[in-house]
């Protein structure tokens, strides 16, 4: 009798720890079919009400500047806000912590730390004849990524059958400074303003931006020349973007400069040259 009832107690307690295990199981599984239903509902309403590059700190920053613009889609209000385009020009700086990557972003607002100076610069030398194309033969500074890319545009451009060089590279603080000030003395800060960057904010001393000539086209007849349209739709094949495109001088802070190239490296120059946005715009998107 008593091994009988032990024989019932072990089934009994097989059956018990059997069903408490297929519970384990299914339990689990169930619950976990039901809850990604509920979150993805809520993602789907979050990205119907909220761009990937709404920031919830600068709500009511929003709030107020789409008031002020009515005219603005919230894309663009959400864009500008992020670029800080509801400050002035040099109203808001913020120091960039990020020089050397080669997505960093110096413009009005972001200023580059005084004693910063890109430590990998390399000799970008014309090819031109000294003197040549109305220019003293000067050699100019980039950052070496930049180097070889900036060399195959240059070959391109000679296959094409015209000449591609460097009238401004690397520029320092303290030279941006100079010329800053300068014009300051000369003319006056509005002046000084509007036709160089403030010492600090100059995309020059990043070292991944360069002022071209084309020939004897040089700065802002650069667009005069013939090719000069082959020349910037091939542009984001070798890296590079024209930084201050025409009529965006209210996003840029800068008017139209035809000569001033950025280099972005082949990746990014080409997502922003399809974007057909302006850095400033596809930097506040992206970051
Ligand atoms: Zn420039």
């Amino acid at each position: 009798m008593k091994k009988r009832h032990l024989k019932k107690r072990v089934i009994v307690l097989g059956v018990i720890i059997l069903a408490l295990i297929l519970g384990f199981i299914f339990y689990p599984r169930q619950s976990s079919s039901t809850t990604p239903k509920k979150q993805t509902v809520k993602v789907k309403k979050q990205t119907k009400k909220e761009l990937s590059y709404y920031k919830k700190e600068n709500a009511q920053r929003y709030q107020e500047y789409q008031k002020q613009h009515p005219e603005y889609s919230h894309e663009d209000v959400i864009t500008y806000v992020n670029m800080n385009l509801d400050y002035d020009f040099y109203g808001k700086i913020i120091r960039q912590d990020h020089p050397n990557d080669l997505d960093t972003i110096v413009n009005k607002y972001y200023q580059l730390d005084p004693s910063y100076a890109p430590d990998d610069l390399v000799e970008i030398n014309d090819q031109a004849t000294p003197g040549s194309y109305g220019y003293p033969y000067r050699s100019h500074l980039v950052r070496k990524c930049v180097y070889d890319d900036f060399q195959a545009l240059r070959k391109a451009c000679q296959e094409k059958g015209f000449e591609l060089y460097v009238a401004s590279g690397y520029r320092s603080t303290k030279w941006q400074d100079e010329i800053y000030n300068h014009m300051a003395n000369t003319y006056n800060q509005a002046k000084a303003d509007e036709t160089c960057s403030r010492p600090g904010h100059s995309e020059h001393t990043t070292g991944l931006s360069m002022d071209i000539g084309l020939d004897q086209y040089k700065l802002d007849d650069v667009i005069k020349h013939p090719q000069y349209q082959w020349f910037v739709s091939k542009l984001a094949d070798y890296g590079f973007i024209i930084r201050y495109p025409d009529q965006k001088d209210k996003l840029t802070g800068y008017l139209y400069e035809s000569w001033h190239l950025r280099y972005l490296g082949k990746d990014l120059a080409k997502k922003v040259t399809q974007s057909k946005l302006t850095y400033d715009e596809y930097y506040a998107r992206h970051h």
